[in-house]
């Protein structure tokens, strides 16, 4: 249960609830077996969000979002969480480093991506600089006005070749109190931009049909209006939205891990064997009231961090908090899940070997969970000098 719904926040999630019904669970199954969201699917998807309000409901109003704050937006998340990333995303929530667009970008970029009528990737993660950012080769040097990109990006994600890529590259060094530090810039890079390569790369075991690219850039050249944002200030404006990021992950583990829970406690409460439920045993009960802990914790930690973002005082370590403990809680219900249902649980006809697949990934994408501690424990130490 999602806990303590305002009467609006109840209203938003039965409209979400009966969007997913009508739009995105009846193709789970074809999706995860086929590996695609066909297009046309996906643009159905993408209009009918638009029609009831829900595309780009993560944006202010004044550039023509929904308005949400990020305590309604979980709401929104953890609904979402139930089903695949690969049909959710097609419900755009285009990133808020778009907000950042000053002058002519703001036409070129923030509007039609708040409008659907374009798409935007973040790409930030290299093959050689991934948990490690600040190892990124990618780099763009000055030439005149304009600058030059040379790198290359992988695991970039989304439900559909993008438009625009916001990509981030070292355009120089800084002298720190810590030693040399790369100073990195976010650009906006439009797709078929002479040099610039994007095309599908890996396919994940997770969310079947939500795409990866590869995106390679040789000698791109790009004008001075497209920094995002200040030259050399890249991490600091995309921080802000990677903690925002963490959260969504924390709110759509705890969706996913309520469909877990009532899938076990059905199957616990129906199965028989030696002539008995097998949730009469303890060793399967216990696991369910370990899972009804663990998610009624996670779902508080969510309520708390939007609660801290919506007063503007969420800190690095709250999202990272939030990330790893509900990623975390979820793996264990899902293998729970397993567990109880048996061999039945890794049988292909049943969702939970789907869910459990699709649960993995999010201790690994938005960083990983060591990486989640190092930040928890550099706001430990930091303080007393260590
Ligand atoms: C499906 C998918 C979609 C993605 N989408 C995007 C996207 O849209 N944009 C984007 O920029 N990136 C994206 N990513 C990249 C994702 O954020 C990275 O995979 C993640 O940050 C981990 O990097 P890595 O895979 O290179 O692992 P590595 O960094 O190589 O880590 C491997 C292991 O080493 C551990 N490790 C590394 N350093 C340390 C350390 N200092 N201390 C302890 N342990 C450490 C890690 O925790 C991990 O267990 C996506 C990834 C996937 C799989």
């Amino acid at each position: 249960m999602t806990p303590n719904l305002s009467p609006e926040n109840e209203l938003l999630l039965n409209t979400v609830r009966s969007f997913m019904e009508a739009e995105l669970l009846p193709h789970e199954e074809l999706v995860d077996s086929t590996g695609e969201v066909p297009i046309e699917l996906g643009r159905q998807i993408e209009a009918r969000a638009k029609e009831v309000g829900l595309y780009a409901s993560n944006l202010p109003e004044h550039v023509g979002g929904g308005g949400l704050n990020y305590s309604a937006m979980a709401v929104v998340e953890r609904e979402y969480g139930k089903t695949s990333h690969a049909l959710h995303s097609w419900i755009g929530r285009p990133t808020e480093l778009l907000l950042a667009c000053e002058g002519d970008q703001i036409e070129r970029y923030l509007n039609p991506c708040v409008s659907g009528e374009k798409r935007e990737l973040f790409a930030l993660t290299e093959p050689e600089a991934g948990s490690d950012v600040m190892g990124m080769k990618s780099n763009a040097r000055r030439d005149g006005d304009d600058w030059i990109l040379n790198g290359t990006k992988h695991f970039i994600s989304g439900p559909v070749m993008p438009d625009i890529a916001i990509v981030f590259a070292a355009t120089g060094v800084d002298e720190t109190k810590r030693g040399p530090r790369k100073r990195i810039t976010a650009f906006l890079v439009d797709v078929g931009t002479p040099g610039f390569d994007c095309r599908e790369g890996n396919k994940c075991v997770s969310y079947r049909g939500y795409k990866t690219f590869e995106l390679s850039f040789d000698d791109v050249r790009l004008g001075p209006d497209q920094v995002l944002g200040e030259e050399g200030r890249g991490l600091e404006l995309s921080g802000k939205w990677l903690g925002m990021g963490r959260i969504w992950v924390g709110a759509t583990c705890c969706g996913k891990a309520e469909r877990l829970m009532a899938l076990a406690t059905e199957w616990a409460a129906g199965r028989k064997q030696f002539g008995k439920p097998i949730g009469t045993f303890q060793a399967t009960g216990f696991r369910l009231a370990d899972m009804a802990i663990g998610l009624r914790t996670a779902d508080l930690l969510v309520s708390d961090a939007v609660a801290r973002a919506d007063a503007g005082s969420m800190q690095d370590q709250d999202a990272a908090m939030v990330k790893v403990y509900c990623s975390e809680m979820l793996n264990k219900v899902a293998d729970d899940t397993v567990q109880i249902y048996g061999g039945m649980g890794l049988m292909e006809e049943l969702p939970v070997q789907r869910l459990w697949r699709d649960s993995r990934l999010e201790r690994i994408w938005d960083g990983t969970s060591e990486i989640q501690r190092h930040i928890i424990t550099r706001s430990i130490l930091r303080p007393l000098g260590a």
